[in-house]
């Protein structure tokens, strides 16, 4: 039996990607904003419908130096239902993460719980959408305004998707998406950030190449988080079949939802009114009690037949040793229960739909 890994990255073809590259050759620009870093902006510009965007070595830094960028102070409410980048930002800005509970159907933070959790020293609200399932984006945007907080959307899971004919990277003051390998759309590694004020793009041109701001001018302490062209390249090749690969991973997910659909404990992801989804992930919720195994004995079982699932999100970055306990788990019950409970099974475009079978068999035996 063959090896099945939890995902494999998509990329073009060997000649196209040749093809793309061979101007730098030419050029010898191999990074710092050159022609192909210029040319990736354009066309996620075009694809997303975004006015404002900026590309990064990842999409973490994206995130760490947006925070920068908007020059925020004090506490950040955000989800330990995420990957550690999201916390880390936060904390590495020197900014307080508060942490809000999840909506235990879509997981994403859950905007009644949020309004509670507001301060006078609050000064920004960090959501997920988890999976590419999108946050309660009009409540949290209704709050946001209320009390005058920005938004900041970690889309790194969320690339091409839409909420209400709206793609998602233009909610909030900013979302920002992760291109890495993994990812439904990647430039092997990299990150962008879209962003509704022109200044802040200003800002995080200088903050991604050392806060240089002229050949004689530091004018902030920045980092060096500038995509290379590459990274660039592969992105241009990659954007042009990106919709296809979308296609096949849906097929994908329809295949496993004929075989896990309707059996009694197991969650499968919620599916959302008004969003077209990217299907980046699918994860399942185990109920032990009513499914007769745990999401351990599951992964265990599958790992003995060579198939990759993933305990995504897990643990929880609440309860990272980082953290030193300095986080009250108790807090946020919902994303304890489901990050103890949660598989993510193999996806990705080219997973044959024998795998799923047999991969749906494991699990169901
Ligand atoms: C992948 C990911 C990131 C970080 O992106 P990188 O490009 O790997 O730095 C941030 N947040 C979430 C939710 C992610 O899945």
């Amino acid at each position: 039996m063959n090896n099945i890994l939890v995902t494999r990255s998509s990329i073009p073809e060997f000649k196209e990607y040749c093809e793309e590259i061979k101007d730098l050759w030419n050029t010898h620009w191999l990074t710092n904003m050159g022609a192909k870093h210029k040319q990736l902006e354009a066309d996620l510009k075009s694809y997303l419908s975004a006015d404002n965007l900026d590309l990064f070595t990842n999409g973490h830094m994206a995130l760490e130096l947006t925070l920068q960028a908007m020059n925020l102070k004090g506490e950040v409410i955000t989800t330990p239902f995420t990957f550690a980048s999201t916390t880390h930002a936060i904390v590495r800005n020197g900014l307080e993460p508060v942490f809000c509970d999840i909506d235990s159907l879509d997981y994403t933070l859950d905007a009644n719980k949020l309004e509670d959790l507001i301060t006078d020293r609050t000064c920004a609200i960090l959501p997920v959408h988890v999976y590419g399932n999108i946050c309660n984006i009009d409540e949290i945007e209704r709050i946001a305004k209320k009390y005058e907080l920005k938004v900041i959307y970690d889309a790194a899971h969320a690339f091409s998707e839409t909420y209400k004919g709206q793609n998602v990277a233009n909610f909030g003051d900013a979302s920002i998406f992760s291109f890495h390998a993994t990812k439904v759309f990647n430039t092997i590694e990299g990150g962008a950030v879209c962003f509704r004020e022109k200044r802040i793009g200003d800002i995080l041109y200088d903050l991604k190449n050392f806060g240089i701001h002229g050949p004689e001018e530091v004018s902030a302490v920045g980092a060096n988080a500038k995509m290379n062209e590459f990274c660039a390249a592969m992105g241009i090749c990659n954007l042009r079949h990106v919709d296809e690969e979308i296609e096949k991973r849906r097929i994908v997910v329809e295949r496993y939802r004929e075989h896990l659909e309707g059996i009694a404990g197991l969650q499968l992801n919620a599916v959302q009114e008004c969003v077209t989804p990217n299907y980046a992930y699918f994860p399942i919720v185990f109920d032990e009690k009513v499914f007769g195994k745990s999401r351990e004995e599951v992964f265990d079982a599958l790992a003995k037949e060579k198939i990759g699932a993933r305990k995504y999100f897990y643990p929880l970055t609440n309860t990272f040793s980082a953290f030193h306990n300095k986080y009250d788990v108790t807090k946020t019950p919902v994303a304890l229960h489901i990050s103890k409970r949660v598989l993510t099974l193999p996806l990705y475009a080219d997973l044959a739909p024998e795998d799923v079978d047999r991969i749906c068999d494991v699990i169901l035996k």
